[in-house]
């Protein structure tokens, strides 16, 4: 409660702070380069697919000269997600937050090439990728290549899923990519010349300006709140017949919108959007959209319910590629939701192939066995129970091992364990009188245990994963003088390298308004202006380049200044 209210009192200094972390980013990794180049090894081939957080994370932090790289992705440039939103309403360029690849993969020592095309399929027994150019034209039948690669680093992101709803992919747009980004501030734009039309009855206007986000995770809410912020601060000024007809809607299948968040962000968020006039539908699953109308089923009462639409933007999580979902095929990895790794990130089935970021998953095998282990060392009397200190003492130890767990003690099935220990706190006689039974506490994680076993798919895990990737090639030869390495406590055998352990720096859900909220480590939640203060300057330092960070605060200032362009363009 503390550290809440010195963000409060502070917030200037803390984007000061943080701002002065620029360049490393507050999330910034130390990487230990310890290896003599040959020169007469041959280099080692090293493909790397994508050109996203996981890949770029791994390419800035690749310092190994023995290497040669070559990169292949549709796209020559790194986007800055966690501002596409912003890209949406034009609080910030496009342009803004992207970076070429070829900028990044400049390097003294390391050769990096750059190939703008699309991998369609991996042979993992021939050690090659198929790739296809991004722009074929002119090509006179060329525009398919292979790569052969010693080693292969598959960081080809993720797809938006559509649970193959109906009408998804005709009439709904996704926001995932910036040109997803600039497709909605067009269409938006689109929506209120359209409803100006003079020729228009009442009723048109109000199905034009009719807009619905489906999915209310952290995407879909910033979404919301960017658009109600442009809709109210910018376009009803400038249309003004046309303030009153607006109207904005976010579905959501689950109980509660950002339900990835603590309680309080919750209830924070939703009473929020009440009040700024976001109509929030809970429990409403789409089942079909269509060109001018989407339609719901209450999961509670099985009610269908159909509304008029002019803009509909779909936002509920992510796919596999159909790249990935053939390579599974190849290697056994059938019943997988991504391409399933160990925990050093090595593709199951797969030699020398390593995968990161969204497109990937970690099999953690033994979350509930590592976690009874750590319960029956604290519970030395086998009662069966743990005093507060105990549970204490165990949680942080299982934080250690599985920093996600953080994410899921806000979820329900731990709210009776969180709310005991909350009541107890400051208690000193209750602290030592309460016991907390070691069954209670083993169910609830034995029902969170599918999700424990997977990482967030954010911007933090798949940089974090290049960091360690880059780290590994990089001492490498190292490792061979040495090449059992130093014996590991943790997991079989002994490994070269210590596994990947994500550390969670906590999340935001910006709401609109000049209003953020944040989840920070320690239980720490945080909402207000000043938390706005915090986000800005968290994702100023957190850009890739002193020339992106540069951009993105001069858009933050032109819009403070001159409010956003509603021009479309
Ligand atoms: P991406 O960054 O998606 O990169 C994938 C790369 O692979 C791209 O370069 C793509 O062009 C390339 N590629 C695709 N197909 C192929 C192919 N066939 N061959 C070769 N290359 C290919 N996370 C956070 O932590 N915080 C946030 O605030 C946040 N906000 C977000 C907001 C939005 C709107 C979105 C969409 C996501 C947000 N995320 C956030 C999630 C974050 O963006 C992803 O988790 C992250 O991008 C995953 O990184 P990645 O490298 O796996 O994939």
């Amino acid at each position: 409660r503390r550290a809440t209210s010195l963000y409060h009192a502070h917030p200037v200094l803390i984007a000061i702070a943080t701002v002065s972390t620029a360049g490393g980013g507050i999330f910034a990794y130390k990487t230990v380069y310890a290896c003599s180049p040959d020169v007469n090894m041959p280099k080692k081939k090293v493909v790397v697919l994508g050109s996203g957080w996981a890949a770029t994370s791994f390419l800035k932090n690749l310092k190994n000269p023995s290497y040669e790289v070559e990169v292949v992705s549709p796209r020559n440039y790194f986007a800055f997600t966690p501002l596409l939103p912003s890209v949406t309403c034009g609080t910030v360029e496009a342009r803004s937050i992207c970076e070429p690849i070829r900028n990044i993969a400049k390097k003294k020592h390391v050769k990096i090439e750059f190939r703008e095309a699309e991998c369609y399929k991996i042979d993992p027994i021939n050690r090659k990728v198929y790739c296809r150019a991004n722009q074929p034209a002119d090509l006179e039948g060329k525009e398919e290549f292979t790569v052969d690669y010693d080693y292969l680093v598959v960081a080809m992101g993720a797809r938006p899923n559509t649970f193959n709803t109906p009408g998804v992919e005709e009439h709904c747009l996704f926001l995932k990519e910036i040109e997803d980004a600039q497709r909605i501030r067009r269409a938006v734009l689109d929506c209120f010349e359209k409803a100006s039309l003079p020729q228009l009855t009442e009723e048109q206007r109000k199905r034009i300006l009719q807009f619905v986000v489906v999915g209310g995770g952290p995407t879909g809410v910033e979404f919301s709140a960017a658009l109600h912020d442009f809709v109210n601060e910018d376009l009803a000024q400038l249309y003004p017949s046309l303030k009153d007809l607006i109207n904005i809607t976010l579905l959501e299948a689950g109980d509660h919108i950002l339900n990835m968040f603590d309680k309080r962000i919750t209830e924070f968020a939703e009473e929020k959007f009440k009040r700024d006039g976001i109509n929030v539908k809970l429990g409403a699953m789409v089942i079909k959209v269509t060109e001018k109308e989407i339609h719901t089923k209450d999961r509670a009462t099985g009610t269908m319910v159909s509304m008029p639409s002019g803009l509909v933007v779909w936002s509920t999580g992510i796919g596999t590629r159909p790249v990935i979902t053939e390579f599974m095929k190849q290697i056994g990895q059938t019943s997988r939701r991504a391409l399933s790794t160990d925990e050093w990130l090595r593709v199951e089935g797969a030699a020398n192939v390593y995968a990161l970021g969204d497109c990937a998953t970690i099999q953690q095998r033994k979350v509930v066995e590592d976690i009874e282990a750590i319960c029956r060392r604290a519970d030395k009397d086998n009662k069966g129970s743990l005093s507060v200190k105990e549970l204490q003492n165990v949680l942080k130890d299982i934080s250690e091992r599985y920093p996600q767990i953080e994410i899921y003690m806000k979820r329900k099935q731990f709210t009776s364990i969180v709310d005991l220990l909350k009541s107890v706190q400051g208690n000193e006689e209750k602290e030592k009188s309460t016991q907390v039974n070691i069954a209670t506490f083993k169910k609830a994680l034995s029902e969170v245990d599918a999700q424990m076993k997977n990482l967030p798919a954010t911007a933090q895990v798949a940089s974090q994963q290049g960091v360690y990737l880059a780290d590994c090639f990089n001492r490498i030869e190292k490792c061979k003088e040495n090449p059992e390495g130093p014996p590991r406590t943790r997991g079989e055998g002994r490994h070269r390298f210590r596994p990947f352990r994500y550390k969670h720096f906590g999340q935001f859900a910006p709401l609109g308004g000049g209003t953020t909220a944040a989840q920070l480590p320690g239980d720490l939640v945080t909402y207000g202006h000043s938390t706005q203060w915090l986000w800005y300057s968290v994702y100023a330092s957190k850009q890739v380049s002193w020339r992106t960070r540069i951009l993105v605060i001069s858009d933050w200032t032109r819009r403070f200044l001159f409010g956003r362009d509603s021009s479309r363009i």
